[in-house]
């Protein structure tokens, strides 16, 4: 069985070694046991935080050239890895391996995107009557990433990658139960000539590992992808040091569709972005608004596309949907689909488990469509993080905006239509971090990324992610 080890000081810890705790992870898709894991405990954090401290002079005074050479030798060397880290992914995670070999090959972008951008750390010269100021963009130091399982490869990658152009080193914690993939792309960049312990990697709890690595004053930076609830404790324990930190929390993204839309376009983009990867992702569409004249012929049009998926075990190269992620997934998907019901929903398609053995051993669901919801269901109030599309009508745009910004969330938000004033009048009216116009995603490597209200503070991606891992310095020169 596949043993994945801790990866401390550049060094892989024995399982023996560290706290001596193992935990099994299993593949959703059948519950067979695929790996075993090195579970850490505080003792492991603070080590790891240590060597991540003892870096950190050695890496942040390297030249951002000799920084963008190492990533980009990264970068190659997690392409040449790709395979055999998109197979842990799809075993650990349940995903089709054609989407965890994407979501690797865009890790490696992103890591050859930042070894450039880090060169652009360019600093400010403002001329006083009798001063002259610099301005500097240091590197902030020791960063804690915590991230979760849904995108556990490219999620790191997002904060890997600026962190080690920024001159900070880091230690990651990958989520408990899908840590296979994450641990080995980071040991792959390490393995691209980092110096010792600029790159570390800790398994274990997030209340006990994760705990110790927002807590201990040697990290100076959290970047943590995952939900509010935890983020919300993150953001406090943070405070008692007033640590720079970067939340990417849970979001609950509107799709609102015009009467105007090129209606088969926007049932396409709506069904890909509610289902693929089970609607386990941040940004996935959670309610559709449509208009009243066009409701019909849309969700004739969603159902179809609903109907068309295949799902089964991600390794089946012809599957377009894996299992969910777990059990407990799986229970509150069902869960919100019988409250939406309850309260006057109708169902149109899925709602339950596919039949058939092949489905029997595995966190398997149809995609599910819903009609005629409305705010009072947990579909259109809480994340479901689950494969689910439930309809509302409207009747005019003013009605539709005020519905989706009707959350607590503000990640991503979808419109479609083909009026570019109707465009541009919701893209501004819209209470999100992200605005997809004709489009069914928002992440763009170039382009900030994060959320309004409660999914979030600061931005990832682009030069805001680089400027993530800075701290801001004036020197001012005296001239009189
Ligand atoms: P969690 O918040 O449960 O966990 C995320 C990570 O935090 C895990 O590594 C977890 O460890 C760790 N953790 C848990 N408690 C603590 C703590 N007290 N201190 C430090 N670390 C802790 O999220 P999920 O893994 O359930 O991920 C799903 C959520 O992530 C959804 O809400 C989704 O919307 C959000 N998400 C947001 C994105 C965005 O960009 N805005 C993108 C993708 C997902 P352990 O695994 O051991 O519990």
């Amino acid at each position: 069985m596949f043993q994945s080890q801790m990866l401390i000081d550049g060094q892989d810890l024995p399982l023996e070694e560290g706290s001596g705790r193992r935990a099994v992870i299993y593949n959703p898709a059948n519950q067979e046991a695929v790996a075993e894991v090195a579970v850490g405990r505080r003792q492991d954090a603070r080590l790891a935080l240590k060597a991540a401290e003892r870096a950190f002079p050695l890496w942040s005074a390297e030249s951002s050239q000799k920084r963008g050479e190492i990533l980009h030798e990264a970068a190659a060397r997690v392409r040449d890895s790709s395979e055999r880290i998109a197979r842990l992914l799809t075993l650990e995670q349940g995903k089709p391996l054609k989407f965890a070999r994407t979501e690797v090959l865009s890790s490696a972008d992103v890591l050859d995107y930042y070894a450039e951008e880090g060169k652009r750390n360019y600093g400010e010269w403002i001329e006083g009557p009798r001063s002259r100021s610099i301005v500097l963009h240091q590197p902030i130091g020791v960063a804690a990433l915590i991230t979760p399982w849904n995108y556990p490869v490219d999620l790191l990658a997002w904060k890997v990658a600026p962190c080690l152009a920024a001159g900070c080193t880091f230690v990651a914690k990958p989520p408990s139960l899908a840590p296979l993939a994450a641990t080995e792309f980071v040991r792959t960049v390490c393995s691209a000539g980092l110096p010792a312990g600029a790159a570390n990697v800790v398994h274990g709890p997030g209340g006990e590992v994760g705990a110790e690595l927002v807590e201990s004053p040697i990290s100076r930076k959290i970047a943590f992808t995952g939900e509010t609830a935890t983020g919300r404790w993150i953001m406090a324990a943070a405070a008692a040091h007033i640590k720079r930190i970067s939340l990417e929390l849970g979001g609950q993204s509107p799709f609102i569709v015009c009467a105007d839309a090129d209606i088969k376009a926007a049932a396409a983009s709506a069904a890909q972005r509610a289902f693929s990867n089970m609607g386990q992702i941040c940004i996935s569409v959670n309610r559709i608004y449509v208009a009243d004249d066009v409701a019909e012929a849309f969700t004739d049009e969603l159902v179809a596309r609903a109907e068309w998926f295949k799902i089964g075990n991600g390794l089946d190269p012809d599957v377009d949907l894996g299992p969910m992620f777990s059990r407990a997934q799986r229970d509150k998907t069902r869960e919100h689909v019988a409250d939406s019901m309850e309260k006057g929903a109708e169902l149109l398609f899925g709602g339950r488990e596919p039949e058939g053995e092949a489905y029997e051993k595995g966190y398997f669901f149809l995609p599910t469509v819903l009609c005629r919801a409305d705010h009072k269901m947990k579909v259109m109030r809480e994340e479901t993080f689950g494969p689910v599309a439930p309809l509302m009508k409207f009747k005019s745009l003013e009605e539709a905006i005020s519905l989706a910004n009707d959350s607590p969330y503000g990640l991503a938000a979808y419109i479609f239509t083909s009026d570019l004033k109707t465009a541009l009048k919701a893209a501004e009216g819209l209470e999100a971090g992200g605005i997809g116009v004709n489009v069914n995603n928002v992440v763009d490597l170039q382009a900030p990324f994060g959320g309004w209200k409660e999914s979030g503070l600061g931005r990832e991606l682009g030069r805001w992610g680089l400027e993530a891992y800075m701290e801001t310095k004036h020197i001012r020169l005296g001239m009189g």
